[in-house]
Protein backbone atom coordinates (compact mmCIF):
# COMPACT_ATOMS: atom_id res chain seq x y z
CA UNK A 1 0.00 0.00 0.00
CA UNK A 2 0.94 3.76 -0.62
CA UNK A 3 2.67 5.54 2.39
CA UNK A 4 -0.76 8.10 2.04
CA UNK A 5 -2.91 5.36 2.16
CA UNK A 6 -1.14 4.23 5.77
CA UNK A 7 -1.11 7.51 6.90
CA UNK A 8 -4.86 7.30 6.19
CA UNK A 9 -5.62 4.09 7.57
CA UNK A 10 -6.52 4.51 11.49
CA UNK A 11 -5.46 0.90 12.40
CA UNK A 12 -2.17 1.45 10.74
CA UNK A 13 -1.08 5.03 11.01
CA UNK A 14 1.64 5.93 13.70
CA UNK A 15 2.30 9.76 12.90
CA UNK A 16 5.17 11.16 13.63
CA UNK A 17 6.22 7.63 14.84
CA UNK A 18 6.94 6.26 12.24
CA UNK A 19 10.92 5.68 12.10
CA UNK A 20 13.30 6.52 9.36
CA UNK A 21 13.35 2.92 8.25
CA UNK A 22 9.71 2.41 7.70
CA UNK A 23 9.38 5.98 6.09
CA UNK A 24 12.20 4.64 3.11
CA UNK A 25 10.12 1.26 3.15
CA UNK A 26 6.84 2.30 2.80
CA UNK A 27 6.78 5.63 0.90
CA UNK A 28 6.40 7.97 3.28
CA UNK A 29 8.93 10.51 2.88
CA UNK A 30 7.89 13.69 2.33
CA UNK A 31 4.59 12.89 3.86
CA UNK A 32 5.64 14.01 7.29
CA UNK A 33 7.50 16.39 8.66
CA UNK A 34 10.85 15.29 9.96
CA UNK A 35 10.78 14.70 13.41
CA UNK A 36 10.84 11.49 14.67
CA UNK A 37 8.86 11.01 17.78
CA UNK A 38 7.82 8.36 20.36
CA UNK A 39 4.27 7.04 21.00
CA UNK A 40 4.86 8.03 24.59
CA UNK A 41 5.90 11.72 23.23
CA UNK A 42 2.87 11.83 21.35
CA UNK A 43 0.92 10.85 24.36
CA UNK A 44 2.22 13.58 26.42
CA UNK A 45 1.81 16.15 23.66
CA UNK A 46 -2.04 15.45 23.33
CA UNK A 47 -2.61 14.77 27.09
CA UNK A 48 -0.95 18.35 27.65
CA UNK A 49 -3.59 20.04 24.95
CA UNK A 50 -6.55 17.51 26.36
CA UNK A 51 -6.16 19.17 29.57
CA UNK A 52 -5.90 22.65 28.62
CA UNK A 53 -9.25 22.58 27.53
CA UNK A 54 -11.86 23.36 29.75
CA UNK A 55 -14.97 22.43 28.59
CA UNK A 56 -15.89 18.56 28.85
CA UNK A 57 -17.14 18.49 25.00
CA UNK A 58 -13.99 20.07 24.07
CA UNK A 59 -11.61 17.10 25.73
CA UNK A 60 -14.61 14.80 24.58
CA UNK A 61 -14.13 16.17 20.43
CA UNK A 62 -10.33 15.69 20.64
CA UNK A 63 -10.42 12.49 22.24
CA UNK A 64 -12.69 11.46 18.97
CA UNK A 65 -10.24 13.46 16.63
CA UNK A 66 -8.02 10.37 17.46
CA UNK A 67 -9.99 8.28 15.54
CA UNK A 68 -7.00 8.72 12.64
CA UNK A 69 -4.63 6.90 14.75
CA UNK A 70 -6.55 4.20 16.75
CA UNK A 71 -3.82 2.54 18.76
CA UNK A 72 -2.97 6.41 20.45
CA UNK A 73 -6.46 6.64 21.57
CA UNK A 74 -6.05 3.70 23.43
CA UNK A 75 -2.87 4.66 24.49
CA UNK A 76 -4.38 7.35 26.25
CA UNK A 77 -7.45 6.07 27.23
CA UNK A 78 -5.20 2.95 29.19
CA UNK A 79 -2.93 4.88 30.96
CA UNK A 80 -5.29 8.03 31.80
CA UNK A 81 -8.21 5.65 32.63
CA UNK A 82 -9.28 7.74 35.69
CA UNK A 83 -8.74 11.13 33.87
CA UNK A 84 -10.79 10.24 30.31
CA UNK A 85 -13.35 7.70 31.39
CA UNK A 86 -15.62 10.84 32.60
CA UNK A 87 -14.60 12.61 29.13
CA UNK A 88 -15.18 9.24 26.85
CA UNK A 89 -18.03 7.81 28.61
CA UNK A 90 -20.89 9.59 31.28
CA UNK A 91 -20.95 12.32 31.70
CA UNK A 92 -19.90 14.15 28.55
CA UNK A 93 -20.84 11.24 26.46
CA UNK A 94 -24.15 12.41 27.58
CA UNK A 95 -23.91 15.96 26.20
CA UNK A 96 -21.99 14.70 23.28
CA UNK A 97 -25.20 12.38 22.40
CA UNK A 98 -27.34 15.72 22.85
CA UNK A 99 -25.40 17.33 20.62
CA UNK A 100 -24.36 14.51 18.32
CA UNK A 101 -26.10 15.83 15.17
CA UNK A 102 -23.67 18.62 14.79
CA UNK A 103 -20.74 16.94 15.62
CA UNK A 104 -21.31 13.69 13.72
CA UNK A 105 -18.55 13.53 11.16
CA UNK A 106 -17.92 9.62 9.84
CA UNK A 107 -19.51 6.36 10.60
CA UNK A 108 -18.40 5.19 13.91
CA UNK A 109 -21.11 2.38 14.33
CA UNK A 110 -23.84 1.08 12.13
CA UNK A 111 -27.34 2.41 11.93
CA UNK A 112 -30.59 0.33 11.30
CA UNK A 113 -33.47 2.12 11.34
CA UNK A 114 -36.96 0.94 9.76
CA UNK A 115 -36.11 1.78 6.32
CA UNK A 116 -33.77 -1.09 6.76
CA UNK A 117 -36.77 -3.59 7.58
CA UNK A 118 -36.00 -6.74 5.22
CA UNK A 119 -32.36 -5.75 4.51
CA UNK A 120 -31.05 -5.99 7.94
CA UNK A 121 -28.73 -8.67 6.67
CA UNK A 122 -27.22 -6.78 3.75
CA UNK A 123 -26.48 -3.73 5.88
CA UNK A 124 -24.37 -5.82 8.58
CA UNK A 125 -22.60 -6.61 5.58
CA UNK A 126 -21.87 -3.11 4.61
CA UNK A 127 -19.61 -3.24 7.93
CA UNK A 128 -15.92 -3.32 6.99
CA UNK A 129 -14.86 -6.18 9.70
CA UNK A 130 -16.06 -9.54 9.37
CA UNK A 131 -15.12 -10.88 12.80
CA UNK A 132 -17.43 -9.22 15.80
CA UNK A 133 -16.63 -10.39 19.02
CA UNK A 134 -18.77 -7.99 20.62
CA UNK A 135 -22.25 -5.30 19.66
CA UNK A 136 -23.52 -2.84 21.60
CA UNK A 137 -26.88 -1.80 20.66
CA UNK A 138 -29.40 0.84 21.86
CA UNK A 139 -32.66 2.03 20.33
CA UNK A 140 -31.83 5.64 21.85
CA UNK A 141 -34.80 5.93 24.55
CA UNK A 142 -33.34 6.23 27.66
CA UNK A 143 -30.33 7.67 27.09
CA UNK A 144 -27.98 7.93 30.56
CA UNK A 145 -30.38 9.74 33.17
CA UNK A 146 -30.96 12.14 29.58
CA UNK A 147 -33.82 10.40 28.45
CA UNK A 148 -35.15 9.51 24.95
CA UNK A 149 -32.21 10.93 22.03
CA UNK A 150 -33.21 8.76 19.47
CA UNK A 151 -30.43 8.32 16.55
CA UNK A 152 -28.30 10.44 18.78
CA UNK A 153 -27.77 7.67 21.11
CA UNK A 154 -24.84 6.39 19.13
CA UNK A 155 -22.60 8.05 21.25
CA UNK A 156 -23.34 5.39 23.90
CA UNK A 157 -22.69 2.18 22.21
CA UNK A 158 -19.25 4.07 20.45
CA UNK A 159 -18.43 5.26 23.85
CA UNK A 160 -19.49 1.08 25.60
CA UNK A 161 -17.02 -0.57 23.24
CA UNK A 162 -14.00 2.03 23.45
CA UNK A 163 -14.55 1.08 27.40
CA UNK A 164 -14.80 -2.78 26.05
CA UNK A 165 -11.37 -2.25 24.20
CA UNK A 166 -9.55 -0.12 27.20
CA UNK A 167 -10.52 -1.88 30.22
CA UNK A 168 -10.94 -5.08 28.89
CA UNK A 169 -8.87 -5.84 26.19
CA UNK A 170 -11.37 -6.48 23.25
CA UNK A 171 -9.93 -5.91 20.20
CA UNK A 172 -11.28 -2.38 18.66
CA UNK A 173 -12.20 -4.39 15.27
CA UNK A 174 -14.15 -7.22 17.02
CA UNK A 175 -16.52 -4.49 18.42
CA UNK A 176 -19.41 -3.11 16.47
CA UNK A 177 -21.37 -0.09 17.67
CA UNK A 178 -25.28 -0.37 16.35
CA UNK A 179 -28.22 2.24 16.87
CA UNK A 180 -31.78 0.86 15.68
CA UNK A 181 -33.57 3.78 15.27
CA UNK A 182 -37.50 3.27 15.14
CA UNK A 183 -37.70 6.82 15.65
CA UNK A 184 -37.99 9.38 18.82
CA UNK A 185 -41.09 11.06 20.33
CA UNK A 186 -38.93 13.64 21.90
CA UNK A 187 -40.66 16.68 20.31
CA UNK A 188 -37.26 19.00 20.22
CA UNK A 189 -35.47 16.68 17.64
CA UNK A 190 -38.65 15.99 15.41
CA UNK A 191 -38.49 19.63 15.12
CA UNK A 192 -34.84 19.84 14.75
CA UNK A 193 -33.83 20.80 10.74
CA UNK A 194 -30.74 19.57 11.66
CA UNK A 195 -31.78 15.80 13.15
CA UNK A 196 -29.69 12.46 11.67
CA UNK A 197 -32.39 10.30 12.27
CA UNK A 198 -35.64 8.94 11.30
CA UNK A 199 -38.44 11.58 11.39
CA UNK A 200 -41.31 10.15 13.21
CA UNK A 201 -42.66 8.93 16.74
CA UNK A 202 -41.24 5.55 17.79
CA UNK A 203 -42.75 2.62 16.45
CA UNK A 204 -43.91 0.00 19.24
CA UNK A 205 -45.73 -3.11 19.27
CA UNK A 206 -45.46 -5.79 17.00
CA UNK A 207 -43.75 -3.41 14.63
CA UNK A 208 -41.03 -2.84 16.79
CA UNK A 209 -40.83 -6.45 17.97
CA UNK A 210 -40.11 -7.54 13.88
CA UNK A 211 -37.48 -5.16 13.33
CA UNK A 212 -35.33 -6.46 16.74
CA UNK A 213 -36.37 -9.65 15.51
CA UNK A 214 -35.29 -9.21 12.36
CA UNK A 215 -32.02 -7.84 13.80
CA UNK A 216 -31.36 -10.76 16.19
CA UNK A 217 -31.79 -13.92 13.41
CA UNK A 218 -29.29 -11.32 11.27
CA UNK A 219 -26.67 -11.19 13.83
CA UNK A 220 -26.66 -14.52 14.54
CA UNK A 221 -26.75 -15.45 11.12
CA UNK A 222 -23.93 -13.53 10.44
CA UNK A 223 -21.33 -13.40 13.12
CA UNK A 224 -23.02 -17.08 14.45
CA UNK A 225 -23.49 -17.67 17.85
CA UNK A 226 -20.84 -16.31 19.84
CA UNK A 227 -21.16 -12.82 19.50
CA UNK A 228 -21.77 -11.02 22.35
CA UNK A 229 -24.64 -8.63 22.07
CA UNK A 230 -25.55 -6.20 24.81
CA UNK A 231 -28.38 -4.06 25.06
CA UNK A 232 -27.73 -0.49 26.19
CA UNK A 233 -30.19 1.97 27.58
CA UNK A 234 -33.33 0.60 26.33
CA UNK A 235 -36.33 1.63 28.40
CA UNK A 236 -37.54 -0.74 30.56
CA UNK A 237 -40.69 -1.32 29.05
CA UNK A 238 -38.47 -3.15 26.35
CA UNK A 239 -35.79 -3.77 28.33
CA UNK A 240 -36.86 -6.80 30.55
CA UNK A 241 -38.72 -8.35 27.85
CA UNK A 242 -36.17 -8.01 25.05
CA UNK A 243 -33.58 -10.05 28.01
CA UNK A 244 -35.95 -12.87 28.42
CA UNK A 245 -37.00 -13.41 24.52
CA UNK A 246 -33.16 -13.59 23.60
CA UNK A 247 -31.88 -14.86 26.68
CA UNK A 248 -32.16 -18.47 25.69
CA UNK A 249 -31.37 -18.10 21.97
CA UNK A 250 -28.57 -15.46 22.18
CA UNK A 251 -25.77 -14.50 23.80
CA UNK A 252 -27.23 -11.53 25.33
CA UNK A 253 -26.42 -9.27 28.45
CA UNK A 254 -28.34 -5.59 29.32
CA UNK A 255 -25.52 -3.93 31.08
CA UNK A 256 -28.40 -1.08 32.68
CA UNK A 257 -29.79 -4.72 34.69
CA UNK A 258 -27.63 -6.84 34.83
CA UNK A 259 -24.04 -5.15 34.53
CA UNK A 260 -25.72 -2.57 37.20
CA UNK A 261 -26.71 -5.40 39.49
CA UNK A 262 -23.31 -7.23 39.25
CA UNK A 263 -21.23 -3.81 40.27
CA UNK A 264 -23.62 -3.11 43.18
CA UNK A 265 -23.83 -6.72 44.54
CA UNK A 266 -19.93 -6.81 44.40
CA UNK A 267 -19.93 -3.19 46.98
CA UNK A 268 -22.26 -5.01 49.10
CA UNK A 269 -20.19 -8.15 49.40
CA UNK A 270 -16.79 -5.68 49.95
CA UNK A 271 -18.89 -3.85 52.67
CA UNK A 272 -19.73 -6.75 54.56
CA UNK A 273 -16.18 -6.18 55.93
CA UNK A 274 -16.93 -2.25 57.06
CA UNK A 275 -20.34 -3.02 58.36
CA UNK A 276 -20.40 -6.37 59.46
CA UNK A 277 -22.79 -9.71 59.30
CA UNK A 278 -23.60 -11.93 56.66
CA UNK A 279 -25.65 -10.83 53.07
CA UNK A 280 -28.64 -12.61 54.53
CA UNK A 281 -28.36 -10.66 58.06
CA UNK A 282 -29.07 -7.52 56.13
CA UNK A 283 -32.48 -5.64 55.26
CA UNK A 284 -32.56 -3.88 52.56
CA UNK A 285 -34.20 -0.97 51.14
CA UNK A 286 -34.37 0.52 47.65
CA UNK A 287 -35.70 3.81 46.45
CA UNK A 288 -36.52 3.28 42.54
CA UNK A 289 -37.68 -0.08 41.14
CA UNK A 290 -36.64 0.27 37.67
CA UNK A 291 -34.28 -1.69 35.70
CA UNK A 292 -31.12 -0.81 37.66
CA UNK A 293 -33.49 -1.30 41.28
CA UNK A 294 -35.21 -4.49 40.34
CA UNK A 295 -32.09 -5.77 38.89
CA UNK A 296 -29.93 -4.97 41.63
CA UNK A 297 -32.26 -6.90 44.27
CA UNK A 298 -32.81 -9.83 41.52
CA UNK A 299 -29.18 -10.79 42.03
CA UNK A 300 -28.99 -10.15 45.78
CA UNK A 301 -31.86 -12.58 46.16
CA UNK A 302 -30.25 -14.82 44.05
CA UNK A 303 -27.30 -14.64 45.88
CA UNK A 304 -28.52 -15.25 49.56
CA UNK A 305 -30.03 -18.13 48.54
CA UNK A 306 -26.92 -19.35 47.14
CA UNK A 307 -25.42 -18.43 50.18
CA UNK A 308 -28.23 -19.43 52.76
CA UNK A 309 -30.18 -22.49 50.29
CA UNK A 310 -32.84 -21.07 50.79
CA UNK A 311 -35.59 -20.79 47.79
CA UNK A 312 -35.15 -17.13 45.88
CA UNK A 313 -38.41 -16.89 46.98
CA UNK A 314 -37.84 -16.45 50.64
CA UNK A 315 -34.78 -14.57 50.04
CA UNK A 316 -36.57 -11.73 48.12
CA UNK A 317 -38.18 -10.38 51.39
CA UNK A 318 -35.22 -9.44 52.73
CA UNK A 319 -35.76 -6.81 49.95
CA UNK A 320 -38.15 -3.78 50.05
CA UNK A 321 -38.39 -1.53 46.91
CA UNK A 322 -39.91 2.28 46.81
CA UNK A 323 -41.33 3.59 43.47
CA UNK A 324 -42.80 6.82 42.46
CA UNK A 325 -46.12 5.38 44.22
CA UNK A 326 -44.60 4.40 47.61
CA UNK A 327 -43.39 0.94 49.13
CA UNK A 328 -44.71 -2.06 46.74
CA UNK A 329 -46.67 -4.12 48.40
CA UNK A 330 -49.44 -7.04 48.06
CA UNK A 331 -52.37 -4.51 47.62
CA UNK A 332 -51.10 -2.94 44.77
CA UNK A 333 -50.13 -6.02 42.51
CA UNK A 334 -52.49 -6.26 39.91
CA UNK A 335 -51.61 -2.48 39.09
CA UNK A 336 -47.74 -3.59 38.73
CA UNK A 337 -45.27 -3.94 35.96
CA UNK A 338 -44.49 -7.24 35.60
CA UNK A 339 -41.20 -6.93 36.79
CA UNK A 340 -42.21 -5.36 40.34
CA UNK A 341 -44.55 -8.30 41.35
CA UNK A 342 -41.78 -10.37 42.82
CA UNK A 343 -41.31 -7.74 45.14
CA UNK A 344 -44.86 -7.07 45.88
CA UNK A 345 -44.48 -8.46 49.78
CA UNK A 346 -47.47 -8.90 52.35
CA UNK A 347 -47.02 -5.41 53.70
CA UNK A 348 -49.47 -2.36 55.17
CA UNK A 349 -49.05 0.34 52.44
CA UNK A 350 -46.59 3.21 52.67
CA UNK A 351 -46.61 5.86 50.69
CA UNK A 352 -42.98 7.68 51.24
CA UNK A 353 -39.49 6.61 51.82
CA UNK A 354 -39.17 8.30 55.14
CA UNK A 355 -41.94 6.19 56.54
CA UNK A 356 -40.68 3.34 55.02
CA UNK A 357 -36.97 3.60 56.57
CA UNK A 358 -38.55 4.03 59.73
CA UNK A 359 -41.01 0.79 59.55
CA UNK A 360 -38.69 -1.20 57.67
CA UNK A 361 -35.46 -0.36 59.10
CA UNK A 362 -32.92 -1.16 56.55
CA UNK A 363 -29.35 -1.72 57.04
CA UNK A 364 -28.75 -1.09 53.13
CA UNK A 365 -30.22 2.10 51.48
CA UNK A 366 -30.29 2.19 47.85
CA UNK A 367 -31.07 5.01 45.38
CA UNK A 368 -32.04 3.82 41.71
CA UNK A 369 -35.16 6.33 41.13
CA UNK A 370 -33.18 8.80 38.74
CA UNK A 371 -34.30 11.27 41.64
CA UNK A 372 -31.52 14.07 42.98
CA UNK A 373 -32.55 15.32 46.29
CA UNK A 374 -34.47 12.34 47.79
CA UNK A 375 -32.25 10.92 50.37
CA UNK A 376 -33.46 13.62 52.64
CA UNK A 377 -31.44 14.65 56.15
CA UNK A 378 -34.36 12.82 57.93
CA UNK A 379 -33.56 9.78 55.73
CA UNK A 380 -29.83 9.44 56.38
CA UNK A 381 -30.71 10.40 60.01
CA UNK A 382 -32.97 7.68 60.41
CA UNK A 383 -30.85 5.21 58.44
CA UNK A 384 -28.01 6.32 61.48
CA UNK A 385 -30.40 6.14 64.22
CA UNK A 386 -30.86 2.11 64.20
CA UNK A 387 -27.62 1.37 62.08
CA UNK A 388 -23.93 1.65 63.75
CA UNK A 389 -22.38 1.82 59.85
CA UNK A 390 -25.68 2.44 57.63
CA UNK A 391 -24.07 1.41 54.10
CA UNK A 392 -25.91 4.02 51.62
CA UNK A 393 -25.52 3.87 47.71
CA UNK A 394 -27.28 6.96 46.03
CA UNK A 395 -26.92 5.40 41.91
CA UNK A 396 -28.79 7.99 40.06
CA UNK A 397 -26.73 9.62 37.55
CA UNK A 398 -25.94 12.57 36.73
CA UNK A 399 -24.45 14.19 39.43
CA UNK A 400 -27.59 16.34 39.72
CA UNK A 401 -29.74 13.05 39.86
CA UNK A 402 -27.29 11.84 43.26
CA UNK A 403 -30.22 10.82 45.89
CA UNK A 404 -27.69 12.56 48.59
CA UNK A 405 -24.20 13.90 48.01
CA UNK A 406 -20.84 12.60 49.51
CA UNK A 407 -21.02 15.21 51.71
CA UNK A 408 -24.86 14.46 52.95
CA UNK A 409 -23.93 11.61 53.62
CA UNK A 410 -20.90 11.78 55.66
CA UNK A 411 -21.62 14.97 57.49
CA UNK A 412 -25.90 13.74 58.46
CA UNK A 413 -24.98 10.52 59.88
CA UNK A 414 -22.14 12.15 61.72
CA UNK A 415 -19.07 9.93 59.52
CA UNK A 416 -20.72 6.81 60.61
CA UNK A 417 -22.30 6.06 56.82
CA UNK A 418 -20.37 4.19 54.44
CA UNK A 419 -20.99 5.78 50.83
CA UNK A 420 -21.26 5.14 47.38
CA UNK A 421 -22.52 6.56 44.23
CA UNK A 422 -23.57 5.76 40.57
CA UNK A 423 -20.99 9.84 39.58
CA UNK A 424 -18.18 10.43 41.06
CA UNK A 425 -17.84 12.34 44.23
CA UNK A 426 -14.67 14.32 45.60
CA UNK A 427 -13.21 12.90 48.79
CA UNK A 428 -14.44 14.95 52.16
CA UNK A 429 -13.20 15.97 55.09
CA UNK A 430 -15.46 15.16 58.49
CA UNK A 431 -14.02 15.56 61.83
CA UNK A 432 -10.55 15.71 60.77
CA UNK A 433 -10.87 11.93 58.43
CA UNK A 434 -10.71 11.87 55.42
CA UNK A 435 -13.58 9.60 53.22
CA UNK A 436 -12.94 8.60 49.56
CA UNK A 437 -16.28 7.92 48.44
CA UNK A 438 -16.74 4.97 46.34
CA UNK A 439 -17.91 5.02 42.73
CA UNK A 440 -20.35 2.20 41.71
CA UNK A 441 -19.41 2.53 38.01
CA UNK A 442 -20.74 -0.42 35.79
CA UNK A 443 -17.65 -0.14 33.92
CA UNK A 444 -15.89 -2.32 36.27
CA UNK A 445 -18.08 -5.23 35.35
CA UNK A 446 -19.03 -5.24 32.12
CA UNK A 447 -15.31 -5.19 29.97
CA UNK A 448 -13.99 -7.86 32.25
CA UNK A 449 -17.72 -9.88 31.98
CA UNK A 450 -17.58 -9.54 27.71
CA UNK A 451 -13.99 -10.90 27.95
CA UNK A 452 -14.50 -13.94 30.19
CA UNK A 453 -17.52 -14.80 27.68
CA UNK A 454 -14.64 -13.82 24.68
CA UNK A 455 -12.30 -16.30 25.83
CA UNK A 456 -14.32 -19.42 26.75
CA UNK A 457 -16.26 -19.10 23.79
CA UNK A 458 -19.56 -18.97 25.66
CA UNK A 459 -22.90 -18.89 23.75
CA UNK A 460 -25.41 -18.26 26.97
CA UNK A 461 -25.59 -15.67 29.54
CA UNK A 462 -26.28 -17.56 33.17
CA UNK A 463 -27.02 -15.33 36.14
CA UNK A 464 -24.50 -17.36 37.93
CA UNK A 465 -21.87 -15.92 35.89
CA UNK A 466 -22.59 -12.31 37.26
CA UNK A 467 -22.17 -13.71 40.53
CA UNK A 468 -18.96 -14.91 39.81
CA UNK A 469 -18.28 -11.62 38.22
CA UNK A 470 -19.19 -9.52 41.52
CA UNK A 471 -17.13 -12.24 43.36
CA UNK A 472 -14.01 -11.14 41.77
CA UNK A 473 -14.81 -7.65 41.65
CA UNK A 474 -15.30 -7.90 45.59
CA UNK A 475 -11.89 -9.33 46.28
CA UNK A 476 -10.10 -7.02 44.66
CA UNK A 477 -10.93 -4.41 47.28
CA UNK A 478 -7.46 -4.18 49.83
CA UNK A 479 -7.20 -3.81 53.44
CA UNK A 480 -5.65 0.25 52.13
CA UNK A 481 -9.23 0.88 50.18
CA UNK A 482 -11.42 -0.26 52.91
CA UNK A 483 -9.12 2.07 55.52
CA UNK A 484 -10.40 4.98 53.48
CA UNK A 485 -13.88 3.95 53.41
CA UNK A 486 -13.53 2.58 50.04
CA UNK A 487 -15.97 0.00 48.80
CA UNK A 488 -14.48 -0.64 45.47
CA UNK A 489 -10.81 -0.63 43.96
CA UNK A 490 -9.24 2.19 42.36
CA UNK A 491 -10.07 2.38 38.40
CA UNK A 492 -6.03 2.57 38.15
CA UNK A 493 -5.34 -1.04 38.27
CA UNK A 494 -8.67 -2.15 36.18
CA UNK A 495 -6.63 -4.04 33.30
CA UNK A 496 -6.16 -6.77 36.04
CA UNK A 497 -9.74 -6.29 37.63
CA UNK A 498 -10.72 -7.20 34.17
CA UNK A 499 -8.56 -10.22 33.81
CA UNK A 500 -9.67 -11.37 37.36
CA UNK A 501 -13.32 -10.92 36.50
CA UNK A 502 -13.03 -12.07 33.17
CA UNK A 503 -11.12 -15.80 34.35
CA UNK A 504 -13.68 -15.95 36.95
CA UNK A 505 -16.75 -15.73 34.15
CA UNK A 506 -14.98 -17.90 32.01
CA UNK A 507 -14.43 -20.69 34.86
CA UNK A 508 -18.33 -20.51 35.51
CA UNK A 509 -19.09 -20.61 32.04
CA UNK A 510 -17.24 -24.16 31.70
CA UNK A 511 -18.73 -25.24 34.96
CA UNK A 512 -22.24 -24.87 33.24
CA UNK A 513 -21.17 -26.31 30.05
CA UNK A 514 -21.83 -22.97 27.99
CA UNK A 515 -18.27 -22.23 27.24
CA UNK A 516 -17.25 -23.96 23.27
CA UNK A 517 -13.32 -22.87 23.26
CA UNK A 518 -11.69 -26.24 24.44
CA UNK A 519 -10.37 -27.83 26.23
CA UNK A 520 -10.77 -25.46 29.08
CA UNK A 521 -7.07 -23.12 29.07
CA UNK A 522 -5.63 -24.19 32.46
CA UNK A 523 -4.77 -20.96 33.82
CA UNK A 524 -7.47 -18.44 32.91
CA UNK A 525 -6.55 -15.39 34.69
CA UNK A 526 -2.99 -16.22 32.36
CA UNK A 527 -5.27 -16.61 29.47
CA UNK A 528 -7.48 -13.47 29.89
CA UNK A 529 -4.28 -10.91 30.11
CA UNK A 530 -2.46 -12.92 27.09
CA UNK A 531 -5.88 -12.67 25.06
CA UNK A 532 -5.91 -8.29 26.16
CA UNK A 533 -5.22 -5.77 23.00
CA UNK A 534 -2.40 -3.93 23.94
CA UNK A 535 -2.28 -0.28 21.93
CA UNK A 536 1.56 -0.13 21.67
CA UNK A 537 2.70 0.54 17.98
CA UNK A 538 3.85 -2.63 15.97
CA UNK A 539 6.85 -2.12 13.47
CA UNK A 540 6.75 -2.46 9.82
CA UNK A 541 9.48 -4.05 8.18
P1 LIG B 1 -36.03 3.18 35.36
O1 LIG B 1 -36.11 1.80 34.84
O2 LIG B 1 -36.76 4.25 34.65
O3 LIG B 1 -36.53 3.15 36.90
C1 LIG B 1 -36.68 4.27 37.71
C2 LIG B 1 -37.46 3.88 38.97
O4 LIG B 1 -37.45 4.97 39.89
C3 LIG B 1 -38.92 3.53 38.71
O5 LIG B 1 -39.29 2.43 39.51
C4 LIG B 1 -39.65 4.79 39.16
O6 LIG B 1 -40.94 4.56 39.69
C5 LIG B 1 -38.78 5.22 40.32
N1 LIG B 1 -38.98 6.63 40.65
C6 LIG B 1 -39.01 7.69 39.82
N2 LIG B 1 -39.23 8.83 40.50
C7 LIG B 1 -39.36 8.46 41.79
C8 LIG B 1 -39.64 9.17 42.99
N3 LIG B 1 -39.78 10.49 42.98
N4 LIG B 1 -39.71 8.47 44.14
C9 LIG B 1 -39.55 7.14 44.15
N5 LIG B 1 -39.28 6.41 43.05
C10 LIG B 1 -39.20 7.07 41.88
O7 LIG B 1 -34.53 3.68 35.44
P2 LIG B 1 -33.22 2.81 35.74
O8 LIG B 1 -32.64 2.32 34.47
O9 LIG B 1 -33.53 1.83 36.80
O10 LIG B 1 -32.23 3.94 36.29
C11 LIG B 1 -32.52 4.63 37.48
C12 LIG B 1 -31.33 5.48 37.89
O11 LIG B 1 -30.24 4.62 38.24
C13 LIG B 1 -30.79 6.42 36.79
O12 LIG B 1 -30.54 7.68 37.35
C14 LIG B 1 -29.49 5.79 36.38
O13 LIG B 1 -28.53 6.77 36.01
C15 LIG B 1 -29.06 5.09 37.64
N6 LIG B 1 -28.14 3.97 37.38
C16 LIG B 1 -26.91 3.95 38.00
C17 LIG B 1 -26.03 2.92 37.77
C18 LIG B 1 -24.72 2.88 38.50
O14 LIG B 1 -24.52 3.64 39.39
N7 LIG B 1 -23.81 2.02 38.17
C19 LIG B 1 -26.36 1.92 36.87
C20 LIG B 1 -27.61 1.96 36.25
C21 LIG B 1 -28.49 3.00 36.51
P3 LIG B 1 -42.20 4.13 38.77
O15 LIG B 1 -41.89 2.73 38.38
O16 LIG B 1 -43.35 4.21 39.73
O17 LIG B 1 -42.25 5.07 37.64
MN1 LIG C 1 -26.69 2.26 30.30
Amino acid sequence: ASGYCLLRDPRHNKGLAFTEKERDAHYLRGLLPPAVISQQLQEKKLMNSIRQYEVPLQKYVAMMELERNERLFYKLLIDNVEELLPVVYTPTVGEACQKYGSIFRRPQGLYISLKEKGKILEVLKNWPERSIQVIVVTDGERILGLGDLGCQGMGIPVGKLALYTALGGIRPSACLPITVDVGTNNEQLLKDEFYIGLRQRRATGQEYAELLDEFMSAVKQNYGEKVLIQFEDFANHNAFELLAKYGTTHLVFNDDIQGTASVVLAGVVAALKLIGGTLAEHRFLFLGAGEAGTGIAELIALEISKQTKAPVEETRKKICLVDSKGLIVSSRKDSLQHFKKPWAHEHEPVNNLLDAVKVIKPTILIGSSGVGRTFTKEVIEAMASFNEKPLILALSNPTSQSECTAEEAYTWSKGRAIFASGSPFDPFEYNGKVFVPGQANNAYIFPGFGLGLVISGAIRVHDDMLLAASEALAKQVTEENFEKGLIYPPFSNIRKISANIAANVAAKAYELGVATRLPRPQNLVKCAESCMYTPVYRNYR
